[in-house]
Order: C-alpha cells, then structure tokens, then sequence
C-alpha cells in the first residue's frame, strides 16, 4: 500500500486514540513503517526521534535484535494459551525476576495485559481483601489531583484529570480526591529537593478522619505523568507509607509509566525507601512490545484468597490475553537487558545534558520551569512568567509545538502547555542533544 492509500483507509474506517479526529483534517495521521533505535521511520521516508517512548513504552529502542530473537523464539513454541490451570516458563520466569527486584515482601504477581487492567486488578484486590478479612466497610479509594491511572471506569473514578474523566463523573464510583503536591506552585513556597511534604496535610486529614471506609490510596511515585510531568518529593511516598501503616490502609503504587528504569532507579519507590502493598506495573515491562501489565502483591494480601473453593474467596478476575507467553517472553528479555547492559547505570551523562539544558530552558521568558526526575524531563510554558500563569489550554500551544516538532523530526507530545522528554532509555547522547534543540526551536516559535 502507498502512503496515500493508507491515510485515505485510516481516514476512512479508524478511530484514533485520545485524538480528536477533525484534527486530521488538517494533519493527517503518519504511517510509521519502520523503527530503529529511537528513530520511527515513516512510509514517506521521513525520521521522528522519538522522545516520549511512544506513549512511554519503548524502554530499549525500536526494533532491538534481542527483543526480536525473543519473541520469534517464543512464537516458534506457542504464542498463547489459557492461562488458568496451565502455566509456562516465561510467565514463572518474569513473576521471579520481579518479586527479586520488586521493593519489600511484594511476592506474588497476577497477571493482565494493560495499564489500566492492572489498576483495575489492584482496585479489586485490595477491596476484596477488606471484605474477605471483615472490614467490608474499608469500600473507598484514594487519590490526588490531577492522577491518571487510566481510562478504564474503575481507573477514571480514581484519576483526577478533569479532560478524560469530567463528562463520565455521573457513571463513576465515587471515592476521595485531596490535593496532591504542585511542586511548581507550591502553595507553602517551598522547594522540592528541601521540602518536607508539607502538602501531605491533605491526606493526612483525610485519611486520619475516614480510614474507617478508606480500602486504599492509589498514587503514581514521584512523577505525576499525564497530570504534566508533575515531579514531587519522595518524601511524600515515605509520609504515605507510614499514614497507611498507622490506619491500615493499603497504598497502591501505579509504576505503570514510572518503574522499569524511567525515574533513574529500577522502580520509583525506590527513591523514597519504601513498598507498597499492590504495585501495578506494565508499558515499559515489555519494551514496548506489546502489550502486558501485572499487579504484584504481597502473601499476606494473597492469603486472604485462600481458601477451599466453597468459601467463595477466589480472586473472579480474568482476561483472555492473560500471562501471553510472547509478552512475557519478551518481558523476561526486557530484564535480562536491563541487567546485562546496565541500562541503569548508563543513563548518568544522559541525565547530566538534560540539567545542562535548563539554563537554556529557563532563561526563555516563556518558560516557567525545567524540571527532571531520572530520565523523564518536563519544560512547563507559561503566558506569564512572574505570576506563573498558564496560557489558555484553547490556545492549544502544545499541539503547535508537536506539529512543529515534527517537521524537525522529532516526536514530541506535549501534555497541554508542558513539553516533556521521556526517550528510550537507550537514547543517545548525540540523539537527546537534538531533541533538547528541537524543543528549544519549537518553543521559542509557539511561546510569545
Ligand atoms: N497508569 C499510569 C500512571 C499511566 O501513565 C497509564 C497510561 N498512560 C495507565 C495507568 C494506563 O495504562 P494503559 O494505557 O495501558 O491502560
């Protein structure tokens, strides 16, 4: 198929994800035909490096030799089977490598196959714990503003962006929201590398009052991600942990866009010392392969589900595309590298020329603040510097800077007036100094 022939087919018969399709009108979607590394290559010929992972998935480069042998391997053997009462040793193999690495005594991994699948899991988890354990009153969740957690019902009930979640509000259960940390506009006038959570009062009031009906609190560790990259101290996660100890409320951490080495640490609890109780995992755990996600939990959690069959105490919860095999094969790979490669411990001069950049960034009169956490960096344009105002979201300047980023080729998707970088982690140097310049250029055209 030519590219005409393939955005005349999407145009005609696809619905796009989290995209209002009149914009095609306008900017056509791309027909991506090829990755390499960080690069995305259109059937056109022209290259996006791409600096959000795609959505935050891709963790080791497009089109990675080893990924591939890995998931040709296991689609030589079987690609899928049911998962309940048969097991195989890609999935035994992942659930080891994370309770190894996972933080605390989080042992037991239950699997499902996105993002907000795995929130879903962990929800429920938690709530049937409660009821199994005889505290059926512990029935409501806790979350922040401006948390995503996905877009599922039971996902968008605990997230607090107003775009995805407002028009749904009357289909959703209701659980508590408080105020969440807003580094960039502290209320108290603090800092966050020297703050002590102050903010944390909100939930500590909250919960303190109502633990009574509270099942958990569900939160994404250190970097807020659809919410605009909102990074935060650890110091909140260490204040949650120990509130939730003290009233017996599960704390539920959403590593989805976060774990898998995107922070600097192989999780993002990691910089605060702590474990949760459910931790939900997917994009990166595949490299972006395809599409997976798990809830691990601990054994006093899992106990609670034990039982002879008659108690009824089973955890009801499936997929069809539970524990695939070719995910999980992959998966395994995905940790093998990390190891192997020291991923990790590559990323030091990586993160030293993002810093670098923040001079740059913040000295635009536009540009209220370049903060980073790990490999994930977020330059945040403001209409006014000084007061810290937002420019209007209709003015829909991030959108201008993705399509002008494009036509540098890089692919940049800003969340509303926030550009952020979120590359593979094995992005180059020479390859990260050209996004840092492609988004210097884009918001020095669409910031005035
Ligand atoms: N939680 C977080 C923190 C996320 O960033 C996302 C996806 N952006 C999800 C949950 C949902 O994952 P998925 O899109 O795979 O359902």
């Amino acid at each position: 198929m030519n590219t005409e022939d393939i955005v005349r087919l999407d145009r005609k018969h696809v619905w796009h994800p989290c995209t209002q399709e009149k914009d095609h009108e306008t900017s056509p979607p791309i027909p991506i035909e090829r990755g390499e590394g960080s690069w995305l290559i259109a059937s056109d010929g022209r290259r996006f490096i791409d600096a959000v992972s795609s959505w935050w998935v891709n963790l080791l480069g497009h089109n990675n030799p080893r990924l591939n042998r890995a998931l040709a391997e296991q689609a030589g053997r079987v690609a899928h089977h049911i998962f309940a009462g048969f097991t195989h040793e890609p999935a035994v193999e992942l659930a080891r490598r994370l309770c190894e690495k996972a933080p605390g005594d989080l042992s037991k991994v239950f699997f499902a196959d996105n993002g907000s699948a795995a929130v879903e899991a962990a929800l429920k988890m938690s709530f049937q714990y409660w009821q199994q354990i005889g505290r059926p009153q512990k029935t409501r969740f806790v979350s922040i503003t401006e948390a995503y957690h996905g877009e599922t019902l039971g996902a968008l009930a605990v997230s607090g962006c107003d775009l995805y979640r407002n028009i749904y509000q009357p289909i959703l259960m209701q659980g508590f929201q408080v105020q969440g940390p807003d580094c960039f506009r502290c209320p108290y006038g603090l800092e966050r590398e020297s703050c002590a959570a102050e903010c944390f009062e909100a939930m500590e009031k909250l919960v303190s009052e109502r633990h009574a009906e509270i099942a958990g609190v569900i939160i994404e560790p250190m970097i807020q991600g659809a919410g605009g990259m909102r990074i935060y101290s650890p110091v909140y996660l260490q204040r949650l942990r120990a509130l939730c100890d003290r009233y017996e409320v599960h704390y539920i951490a959403d590593e989805i866009a976060v774990g898998f080495g995107r922070t600097g640490r192989f999780f993002a609890n990691e910089h605060a010392g702590v474990a949760p109780d459910l931790l939900c995992l997917s994009k990166g755990i595949t490299g972006g392969y395809l599409p997976l996600s798990v809830a691990l939990t601990t054994e006093k959690i899992y106990r609670a589900f034990y039982h002879d069959y008659q108690e009824l105490k089973a955890f009801f919860h499936s997929h069809s595309y539970t524990g695939n095999p070719l995910a999980c094969a992959v998966a395994v790979e995905v940790m093998k590298i990390m190891d192997e490669e020291n991923i990790l411990e590559s990323l030091q001069p990586k993160m030293d020329l993002l810093d670098a950049s923040r001079e740059r960034f913040e000295s635009h009169s536009h540009v209220g603040e370049m903060r980073r956490c790990g490999m994930v960096a977020a330059i945040e344009m403001v209409k006014e510097k000084e007061g810290k105002i937002p420019y209007p979201w209709q003015e829909r300047r991030g959108y201008a800077a993705f399509k002008l980023a494009l036509d540098k080729g890089a692919l940049l998707r800003p969340l509303g007036n926030t550009l952020y970088f979120m590359p593979p982690l094995t992005i180059s140097e020479d390859e990260l100094q050209q996004v840092i310049d492609v988004a210097w250029d884009c918001i020095v055209e669409v910031a005035c």
